[in-house]
This record gives C-alpha cells, sequence and structure tokens, in this order.
C-alpha cells in the first residue's frame, strides 16, 4: 500500500523520474519520462537510454556506494538538445518494489531554457558594457588631449567639445533606450487601460519627425483611413512606437525620398481574432535583405552597425517597438526587398 502511494506520487510529479536497479536496468518511469525518453523503457539498460559520462558515473556511485548527487548533463532526446539538472539518489532494498539488492532514483529537471536565458543576460550585459564602453573612451581621450595638447588652442578645443557633447548624447540615448525597455519589459503583462486615438498620435509623431526628415529630403506622407482611429492603447509608447518607426524609415530608408504612413481598418484579423487597426510605415529605400528579418528586433542587432552609429542609432529601436506591440496584444510584420523598400506594420486590436 506504501509503495503503492509512493509510486502514485511519483506519477503526478511533472518531472521525469526513473527507478533503476542493481544491474542498472530501468525497473520503472513516470509519465513524464515516458513522455520525454520514448514508452518503451522498462527492462533496458539505463546506459542504452542515455549515454552520458555524467550521468552513468552518478549512477554508479548511488548503486556501488550510496551516494546521492546532482549533475548536469546534455542530452539529446525526442530530436532535441537539451540540458538537464539530474538528481541521482540511492535507493535502499525493496523487495515489494522488485529492489531485492537496492538500486537508485534518478529525477531528471529541463534546465535548457533557464540555461539560454542566463546566456542571454550575459549577452545583454557584454552588448551594453561594449556600446558604452565605445563613447566613453571618446570622451576620455578628448579629456586628456583638452588638458594637454589642446589647452591653448581655442579651435580644437571647440571641435573636441562639440563631439564630446555628441558622445555624451549617444551615451544618454543608450541609456534612456535601456531604461525604456526595461520599464516596458516590466510591465509587458499588464494590458494598457486607456483609449488612443491612433490619429492624433500618428500626427504627432509626423510632427515631431518632421525636422529630421526635412534635411534628410524625405517628405512624410499620411495616407489612409483619417477621422478618430480608436483603439486601447498607452498613448506614449505608441507614440514611441511610431516615432521610431518613422526615425528608421527616414534614417535607413531616407534614399527613396518618402516615407509613408498608412491606416487600414480590418474588420476580423484571423490572428488577433478580432477589429483591428493596421499602421504601416512605408519607405522606398534600399531594403534589407532577407536574411537579417528574423533578427532585425533582437536587441543591439543591426544590418550594418557604422552606419548605425553614424545615425545615433542604439540598436534597441525596434527592441522596443516589438515590446510595446506585444504589450498591446499587436502584431508586427515586416517586410522588405533588397532594392525596393521597406514595410513595417504594427497591427492592434481595435476593440
Ligand atoms: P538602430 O538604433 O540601429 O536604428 P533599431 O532597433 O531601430 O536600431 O533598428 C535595427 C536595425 O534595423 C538598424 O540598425 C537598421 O540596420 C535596420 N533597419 C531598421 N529600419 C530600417 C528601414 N526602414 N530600412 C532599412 N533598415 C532598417
Amino acid at each position: 500500500m506504501q509503495n503503492l502511494s509512493t509510486i502514485a506520487l511519483a506519477e503526478a510529479v511533472p518531472f521525469p523520474i526513473l527507478l533503476i536497479n542493481a544491474q542498472e536496468k530501468i525497473l520503472w518511469a513516470n509519465a513524464a519520462a515516458l513522455r520525454l525518453l520514448g514508452g518503451d523503457l522498462a527492462g533496458k539498460l539505463f546506459v542504452t537510454v542515455l549515454r552520458q559520462p555524467a550521468l552513468g558515473e552518478a549512477l554508479e556511485a548511488a548503486l556501488r556506494r550510496g551516494e546521492s548527487q546532482r549533475v548536469r548533463a546534455r542530452i539529446s532526446a525526442k530530436g532535441r538538445e537539451m540540458v538537464v539538472m539530474a538528481s541521482v539518489a540511492p535507493m535502499p532494498a525493496d523487495p515489494a518494489l522488485e529492489l531485492p539488492q537496492g538500486g537508485a532514483t534518478i529525477g531528471l529537471e529541463d534546465i535548457t531554457a533557464l540555461e539560454e536565458a542566463e546566456a542571454m543576460r550575459r549577452d545583454f550585459v557584454a552588448n551594453v558594457s561594449h556600446e558604452l564602453r565605445t563613447p566613453l573612451t571618446a570622451l576620455m581621450g578628448f579629456i586628456e588631449t583638452l588638458r594637454g595638447a589642446a589647452k591653448d588652442d581655442p579651435v580644437a578645443r571647440d571641435r573636441f567639445l562639440s563631439i564630446m557633447g555628441r558622445e555624451a548624447g549617444r551615451m544618454n540615448r543608450l541609456v534612456g533606450d535601456l531604461l525604456s525597455l526595461s520599464r516596458v519589459e516590466s510591465d509587458e503583462r499588464r494590458r494598457p487601460t486607456g483609449s488612443v486615438d491612433l490619429s492624433v498620435v500618428l500626427k504627432g509623431a509626423m510632427q515631431t519627425l518632421a525636422p529630421v526628415a526635412e534635411p534628410a529630403g524625405v517628405q512624410l506622407i499620411r495616407e489612409g483611413e483619417t477621422g478618430a482611429l480608436r483603439c486601447p492603447g498607452d498613448p506614449d509608447q505608441l507614440m514611441q512606437v511610431f516615432s521610431n518607426l518613422i526615425e528608421n524609415a527616414i534614417k535607413y530608408g531616407g534614399s527613396g525620398g518618402e516615407v509613408r504612413v498608412e491606416v487600414t481598418k480590418i474588420a476580423h484579423e484571423p490572428v488577433l481574432r478580432g477589429p483591428a487597426l493596421k499602421v504601416t510605415v512605408a519607405d522606398r529605400g534600399e531594403g534589407i535583405d532577407a536574411m537579417h528579418l528574423p533578427r532585425l528586433t533582437e536587441r543591439f542587432y543591426r544590418v550594418d552597425t557604422h552606419r548605425s552609429r553614424e545615425q545615433g542609432g542604439t540598436g534597441l529601436g525596434l527592441a522596443i517597438v516589438k515590446h510595446i506591440v506585444a504589450r498591446h496584444r499587436g502584431r508586427l510584420k515586416i517586410e522588405s526587398e533588397k532594392g525596393q523598400g521597406s514595410r513595417f506594420s504594427v497591427i492592434l486590436p481595435a476593440g
């Protein structure tokens, strides 16, 4: 009875659990283990199911020396590479469980996502440090020069101060974008409660960017639906989305001479399953090679790092856009063809 309830308990655990006998054969596996490793486990030698030296050694230690161990192992199961934390513990002899000479239990915990998240965090910190260090190094160099060689040269001093101002501005923008990103990420699960008129937001974004468009020789054109276009949303965040997209279109697609901002009403958007408003920011610039499209919204991903830096880009604009759109339960669609320009569409639920 006691063993039966032990087994029922192990069956209910969502992690894979295996019971191994003294001959290193699998005696029993819970449902999660069968799902992970395939249905036909009983009677198989453990080593033929999971060929992992670290696991084999831990099993050996449990069976021969009665030691418990936790080991990290990289396994492949169901055609997928994964990282698991295995808890291997000795099991006392128990004839009722067909373990006359004792055995061992092995519990597996899938830590693949955890390790991936950790690697992403490390990459992010490394990227941020690098991005901050570049302007900081320039600033320190100029401070040195102003103290020494350029001390009494007013012309050089002015020139260096203007470069220093630009570099400090770059750091300021980066810190601003990092703060935006962390704020958006932290409230991504909370749906915006306000209501927004997209016409007003788009007009604001276009007005703000007119001084950037004009010197670049780019005409900003509003097309499609006009009048009040209401949808649930956070006006400041949506302003940020469309400013980022329009600014990118001017910066990277400005060679086409025009940027169109078009709104269409969709009666039933299949993925959002309801009425929606679609805003497309389209340029006629050089476009983006297809291989870059899936990665464009990653933090710090740029097609041309040098060009992005020259334009004062932080590499975070589209990552911020993606998170804000996700918070609004919307979709972001990027279409582009080399030489034909790019179209960035934001589809927002309207009801
Ligand atoms: P950045 O600060 O570099 O502009 P973003 O996240 O806003 O960062 O954009 C990432 C990259 O996507 C840019 O560096 C650029 O290479 C590319 N990109 C964005 N918008 C466009 C566009 N309209 N046309 C061509 N390339 C674009």
